[in-house]
């Protein structure tokens, strides 16, 4: 619980602050840039919600954050939705895709996604990318959605409450062998670098470098679900891959961007970092900026 003798002096004055047990996670400025922002070293409020709907955000983003940093009036965190999460970032024929929320401190803050998709006979066959932090709530809320029929662990630092969904919706596990000591339960594992088809519309890409084990998921041919391989910066806007944060083999992991050339994504979803929406052509202009950068 945030402490109000706690507050953080960055915060603008208003209802919302952060406090000093902050861990610079990222999870509440990627949810709702328009109230938090990094200061470097921590988070902070600068700018307070103005009305119901960016009250609403803020609240979201108080209740998504891992150590629970964020603080607001009782009368406010009275008011925090039941219904924020999962909350749609995109539908397409194929499928929605949802930001679960409710992140863990176990997986240092990573976002967790959720696709709630159908087969043919109409069942649902719906798809958990990473894990949230264990939440009966969030439980309640996809098993309105159909629950969870499988479970794509990207790497070993994001799996967090693996087993409490597994278990919760007799769900399989997919992990890399290479990080599969991270998450030995798992039922299903992903050898090497060779792409592999789980469904029609869900291929898992291979990206050895942050971690050994390191996979992306691509859904629909063009959502990419990167965990920590890369992700959106802006400041400068732009893709990010970071030497400071591979924690197994960097020159692997320039090889592991190289080999997303061929992909035409939309929408990049990573477990750190930004969200991003790539109009047709983008993804590859800004790759190609990327790999000049990193090889210079
Ligand atoms: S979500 Fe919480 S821990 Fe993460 S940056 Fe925001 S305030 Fe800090």
């Amino acid at each position: 619980m945030a402490r109000p003798d706690q507050r953080l002096a960055a915060n603008v004055p208003g209802a919302f602050y952060v406090d000093g047990s902050c861990i610079d996670c990222g999870t509440c400025w990627q949810f709702d840039p328009a109230h938090f922002a990094p200061t470097g070293s921590t988070s902070h409020v600068w700018a307070q919600p103005e009305d119901d709907a960016a009250t609403r955000q803020a609240l979201l983003a108080l209740q998504a954050c891992p150590v629970a940093a964020i603080g607001a009036p009782k009368q406010l965190l009275a008011q925090t939705p039941a219904d924020g999460f999962p909350a749609l970032v995109t539908a397409l024929p194929q499928g929605e895709v949802h930001y679960c929320g409710w992140a863990s401190r176990k997986s240092f803050g990573a976002s967790s996604w959720l696709i709630t998709r159908r087969r043919a006979d109409g069942r649902p066959d719906n798809v958990l990318i990473d894990s949230p932090r264990w939440s009966a709530a969030l439980a309640r809320r996809i098993e309105a959605q159909g629950g969870v029929s499988r479970i794509l662990l990207s790497h070993r630092d994001d799996v967090a409450d693996h087993s409490a969904w597994a278990d919760r919706f007799g769900a399989g596990r997919w992990i890399h062998t290479a990080d599969a000591d991270a998450a030995p339960e798992a039922e299903h594992r992903i050898e090497g670098t060779e792409r592999q088809q789980l469904d029609d519309d869900l291929l898992v890409v291979p990206v050895p470098g942050h971690t050994a084990g390191s996979v992306a998921l691509l859904f629909a041919g063009t959502v990419l679900f990167s965990g920590d391989h890369l992700w959106w910066g802006v400041d400068p806007a732009g893709l990010v891959a970071s030497r400071r944060h591979c924690w197994w083999n960097w020159q692997e992991q320039l090889r592991s961007v190289e080999r997303l050339r061929d992909l035409d994504v939309r929408w990049l979803l990573p477990g750190h970092g930004r969200w991003h929406s790539f109009v047709k052509g983008e993804w590859e202009l800004e790759l190609e900026k990327l790999l000049r950068h990193l090889h210079r």
